[in-house]
């Protein structure tokens, strides 16, 4: 797909995701209707979908029906065209974020080896593991998590960091200690860590720089309003301000990935309305895209359209099997960030399948 062709309707959707927060639904219903949504240039390997076999029965207990999805191509590894292939194309991510959970590394360790039987005998391990899949488990569980994904494809993340790299800080975890456990991502900026435990932008924002300094290890910054700021039309401004705080003093160096094969960034900014966390109440697509739209302007001004293209935009929000098909068709909605459905192997794989499979269709 040409790349100029693709701009266009992206800008096009970020004016009405502006002109929806300035003059409301009548937008929305027009933007819903438009047709914008399949303009996404993404491909994705959607394979296998109904070779999960008898192997898995025999693993015992975590057996996924995927029957219902639609496998066409399934056999026809030359119809897979890598993501990132065409200039501006983003890899979509989906990462699960445990939080503090399960109980016990023998749970954790159940988790991860079904999840692994999942990738291995249905997803065919790295070679169909588009999107990009990442886990983040508790700390004590993460190199119980790298052996135990070894060979699945699937990613190990940190859902937190401190702000000192060594010395007398009590309790803190380091960057440099998780990537040298071999995570490739932590998490900053969570919801529950601002409001629980009083993180403000300037920590989260020192947390990153740190984080980036580790070479080869990539952040996900989460962002998101309360619902009394969603109620009082403060999406946009809220969202922005987070954004620029986190990634003040953070330059375009800094986040362009210098090494990937695929071109793209360090930065994955995960939007997620408070309100939608462990409530529930999913955003709507259209909900989701005009944010998604108000963080890649808000990049785009930091860092310009070239890179603010290149940076994935998770929703994160009671996201579901049944939700992220329809979210992931947003042209700006680049994956999910996970909380309680990612707690069970085939709630998790199936999330990740809902993605390929609605990206196959571009
Ligand atoms: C989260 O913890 O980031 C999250 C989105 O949780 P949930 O999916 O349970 O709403």
């Amino acid at each position: 797909m040409d790349f100029k062709l693709l701009l266009q309707p992206q800008r096009f959707v970020v004016a009405l995701a502006i002109a929806s927060l300035t003059f409301g639904s009548p937008t929305l219903a027009f933007m819903a209707g438009s047709g914008l949504t399949q303009l996404k240039p993404l491909s994705a390997d959607f394979s296998e979908a109904n070779h999960l076999s008898c192997a898995l029965h025999a693993l015992g207990n975590n057996y996924l029906d995927f029957n219902h999805l639609s496998n066409d191509n399934a056999s026809d590894q030359s119809q897979f065209s890598a993501p990132g292939g065409q200039a501006g194309s983003r890899v979509p991510v989906i990462a699960g974020n445990w939080k503090l959970n399960p109980a016990t590394v023998e749970e954790a360790s159940t988790l991860l080896s079904l999840l692994a039987s999942n990738f291995i005998n249905h997803r065919g391990g790295i070679a169909a593991a588009t999107p990009e899949v990442i886990v983040f488990p508790p700390f004590p569980y993460l190199e119980r998590a790298m052996t135990l994904l070894e060979g699945t494809g699937i990613k190990v993340g940190a859902q937190n960091v401190g702000v000192e790299s060594k010395g007398a800080f009590t309790g803190e975890v380091s960057p440099s200690m998780v990537r040298s456990l071999g995570c490739e991502y932590v998490m900053v900026g969570h919801s529950e860590r601002r409001t629980l435990y009083g993180e403000s932008d300037d920590t989260i924002n020192s947390k990153i720089k740190l984080s980036l300094q580790e070479q080869g290890l990539k952040v996900i910054l989460c962002v998101g309003e309360t619902l009394e700021e969603y109620e009082n039309d403060l999406l946009s401004s809220v969202v922005s301000f987070q954004i620029k705080k986190a990634l003040q003093g953070i330059s375009r160096d800094d986040i362009v990935d210098t090494v990937a094969i695929v071109p793209g960034t360090r930065l994955v900014i995960a939007y997620e309305p408070v309100w939608a966390i462990g409530t529930g109440k999913v955003a709507t697509p259209e909900q989701a895209q005009i944010a998604h739209a108000v963080v890649r302007s808000t990049l785009q001004e930091m860092y310009g359209e070239d890179v603010a293209e290149k940076i994935q935009i998770q929703y994160g929000g009671s996201v579901t099997p049944d939700s992220i098909s329809d979210l992931i068709s947003m042209p700006d909605v680049d994956g999910a960030l996970v909380g309680g459905a990612s707690l069970t192997a085939d709630g998790f794989t199936r999330i990740v399948d809902g993605a390929a499979a609605s990206l196959s269709t571009y």
